[in-house]
């Protein structure tokens, strides 16, 4: 399946100059949504991962399908303020300033297998401070997964020693 036909390119949002890709219009579509997941259910079978981890929003779109079809769990990782328990936290730069991701202490066990999930890889920040807080707790990142990634950014190097899947590149 020609998953690119279900994205929708958004010029000039959320400012001038950037083309969004809008993946609501493949979530919102049954066969492009299960096709997307299958995909990347079979990636983690192959890689025998036992944790998905996904940054808050979308990679919760992406990974927690995924864990349902393996029957694994699924740990959220977000924004600072948001898990009510003892957190693992990690400082990463935006664009302007910086933010915060955390992740439950006791969500991964150490020398687990987590797969990375999200929408897209842009310059690959937000991964590279997931990936901070897996390892931080003794996790072992077997793997990530994107539905799309823009290639003309240098997101790929940045993370060149982790296996990546992406299902589409723009
Ligand atoms: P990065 O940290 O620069 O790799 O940015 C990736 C994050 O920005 C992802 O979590 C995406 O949700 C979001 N993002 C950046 N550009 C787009 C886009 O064109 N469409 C949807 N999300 C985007």
């Amino acid at each position: 399946m020609d998953l690119k036909q279900f994205i929708t390119v958004v010029p000039d949002y959320p400012r001038p100059g950037i083309q969004f890709k809008d993946i609501t219009t493949l979530m919102d579509n049954g066969d492009a949504y299960r096709y997307a997941t299958d995909q990347i259910v079979d990636y983690a079978r192959e890689r025998q991962i036992d944790l998905i981890v996904g940054p808050e929003a979308r990679g919760f779109i992406i990974g927690c399908p995924v864990a349902y079809s393996l029957g694994i769990g699924f740990a959220p990782v977000r924004k600072e303020g948001k898990l009510p328990r003892e957190v693992a936290r990690v400082e990463y730069g935006l664009e302007y300033g910086k933010d915060v991701l955390t992740i439950h202490r006791d969500a991964i066990k150490p020398g687990q297998r987590v797969l990375i999930t999200d929408d897209l890889l842009a310059t690959g920040g937000t991964i590279e401070a997931t990936i901070k807080l897996v390892e931080e707790l003794g996790g072992v990142v077997a793997g990530i997964a994107f539905l799309i990634e823009l290639s003309y950014l240098d997101g790929r190097n940045k993370l060149d020693k982790y296996d990546i899947l992406t299902l589409m590149k723009f």
